[in-house]
């Protein structure tokens, strides 16, 4: 266990370490936002391409061949004989795996295929402790929300009401882009929403639990102690019904302590299950923090979330 003082020297180093890796990501995301304009630009030109973007069709307009593959790898590739360049896409993936797929290529061809690359550049300039290779994966990532999802598109959906599970549906039909892709961008936006997917490893009836696999966006939000949720939970009633659940939990989920307004969804036949958490700033939160940190355990306001993500990428 930590003591205070090496607990707080912790805290700064780490919080350092996080605000110079999201200076590197946010430099990086402005120069992808950049690439996709000029792209967009290009596009506009020699090809309607309206809203939501489509990754196929801009290949099409830079001359890139498309191929479906066989592979069971959920990645794309990006290949080039000479002047031909070619974007390999995985046939068995749904099709919003594919569009990320094929815009997470495109963003490779830009950094490889321009001359002069200002890209190259910027990048190299931004990469900080990263080699050149993880740079540019963060940038294809990046440049694959911007395009899938853009910023602008998704604001009005957080400010107008607050969002819904039928809300947060309707945004992955339009846009064609996969739960979690969504979930992750919406956090990037709002730290009132929480987002948990659950897998079903077995259920033990007989003490009334499933248990589960779990993962949370944003990372870090959870620190899962506990893999099992009982039925009568939202998660395990969305699990073991077949239908969406909506309620106001009061309990904690992994270390995240409060009150949670939930909606839970079951994904493919029961095996999943994708809960939304809204945190309102009228719910108090009750936040666990390790013995050691001095700070008080109690935060009423969803904004404290951004502390909560850094305090909980520390192992103890
Ligand atoms: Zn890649």
């Amino acid at each position: 266990m930590a003591t205070t003082s090496s607990a707080v020297a912790d805290s700064t180093s780490i919080m350092d370490t996080t605000s110079s890796e999201q200076s590197t990501r946010s430099a990086i995301r402005s120069l992808a936002r950049d690439v996709r304009n000029l792209v967009l630009r290009k596009c506009r030109r020699t090809l309607q391409v309206g809203k939501p973007y489509d990754p196929f069709k801009i290949a099409e307009v830079f001359g890139i061949e498309l191929k479906l593959c066989s592979s069971a790898n959920p990645c794309g590739r990006l290949y080039h004989r000479g002047p031909e360049w070619t974007i390999l896409v995985p046939a068995s993936m749904p099709l919003s795996r594919q569009r990320f797929a094929c815009a997470h290529e495109l963003g490779h061809f830009f950094v490889r295929s321009l001359e002069n690359n200002d890209i190259i550049h910027e990048l190299l300039r931004v990469k900080e402790k990263h080699d050149f290779r993880v740079a540019e994966e963060i940038f294809c990532d990046i440049f694959a929300e911007e395009l899938l999802l853009p910023a602008e598109d998704i604001g009005p959906h957080l400010r107008e009401n607050r969002l819904h599970l039928h809300g947060f549906r309707q945004l992955i039909a339009e846009y064609g882009c996969s739960l979690q892709t969504t979930a992750i961008r919406i956090t990037q936006f709002a730290h009132d929403y929480a987002f948990l997917f659950a897998t079903l490893e077995r259920q033990r009836s007989r003490k009334n639990v499933l248990i589960v696999r779990w993962t949370a966006t944003p990372p870090g939000t959870f620190l899962p102690k506990h893999k099992t949720i009982s039925f009568a939970s939202v998660i395990g009633k969305a699990f073991v019904s077949k239908q969406d659940i909506s309620e106001t939990e009061d309990k904690p989920l992994g270390s995240l302590r409060g009150s949670y307004y939930v909606e839970a969804m079951p994904v493919g036949r029961s095996v999943g299950a994708f809960a939304l958490i809204q945190l309102s700033s009228s719910y108090q939160l009750h936040f666990a923090f390790p013995p050691g940190w001095g700070l008080t355990s109690e935060r009423t306001h969803p904004r404290q979330l951004s502390f909560w993500d850094t305090m909980t990428s520390v192992n103890y």
